[in-house]
């Protein structure tokens, strides 16, 4: 099958339409929030029943932190089960979504910020079909991830971000999958359903700079003080936000989900800009 003739089906399959698909950036937390009913995955639930169903979903996972950027591009990707310690009912989940190769293309030469390998090994991580398969749980839409460089920073991933942006009017709902403060490090399992104090003054920090748009200090997040350093240790968890923030227009708006922070040093507070 020719290139040509792919990109020719899609745009068949992905006719542009008036709105663009909203964003979110989905606090993903514990991977066990893919089989649980509790309140996050019931939020997750909701969302996809009342969001119009988007033609493919692209995934920006914490998960998939990679030398470069990579798309998946195969039709079958596998579910990946990157955890361990965890109970047999959660390494047998199977979220059999298809992959779409001719938008893994296309996507990839959207971004002209650096060049895109098409992934054929990699698949769907529990950052990804955690959150997916509580959406859409017939994993009948497509679903792609593309990595996070680890070698660059967050600026880099913020400009690439805004490359991806017409994939919007084609439908793609573009998800970003972490967690805005993560550090597995010191998480105090007494602490069920609250965080330290400066996890929580981070997570207000982060939310209010969101609401007023003001992106230059949450890309140059390392200057935010010492809750920013105890929040955000290691990056690839941040990182997914940095995509959806790049992709905000304007004129669109911030409501924020799930907002809560637990275990500590985790919050799993989750965005939706439309
Ligand atoms: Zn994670």
């Amino acid at each position: 099958m020719s290139t040509l003739k792919d990109l020719r089906t899609l745009v068949d399959q992905l006719p542009p339409q008036e709105s663009k698909t909203p964003l979110l950036f989905m606090g993903h937390g514990s991977p066990m929030n893919g089989i649980e009913d509790n309140e996050f995955s019931e939020y997750w639930e909701k969302l996809g029943r009342e969001m119009t169903a988007p033609k493919a979903v692209l995934c920006i996972s914490a998960h998939w932190f990679t030398k470069g950027t990579h798309i998946t591009a195969m039709e079958e990707p596998q579910t990946i089960h990157d955890f361990y310690g965890f109970p047999k009912q959660l390494f047998d989940v199977e979220y059999p979504a298809p992959g779409n190769p001719a938008l893994a293309k296309e996507t990839a030469a959207l971004i002209h910020k650096t060049p895109v390998g098409l992934d054929h090994e990699w698949g769907l991580d529990h950052g990804t079909w955690s959150v997916v398969r509580r959406m859409y749980p017939e994993a009948k839409i497509p679903v792609l991830q593309l990595s996070i460089d680890y070698t660059k920073g967050p600026a880099f991933h913020y400009e690439l971000a805004r490359e991806l942006s017409s994939l919007r009017k084609k439908g793609v709902l573009i998800i970003g999958s972490g967690n805005m403060v993560h550090n597995l490090g010191i998480m105090n399992w007494k602490l069920t359903d609250t965080g330290y104090d400066w996890a929580i003054e981070m997570n207000e920090k982060l939310k209010s700079l969101i609401s007023h748009g003001d992106h230059s200090p949450l890309i140059n997040y390392e200057t935010l003080g010492e809750a920013a350093k105890l929040s955000i240790p290691t990056p690839e968890h941040y990182l997914p936000l940095i995509y959806v923030l790049g992709l905000k227009e304007e004129k669109e708006e911030a409501s924020f989900f799930n907002d809560k922070t637990l275990m500590g040093s985790i919050s799993m507070t989750s965005v939706k800009i439309a």
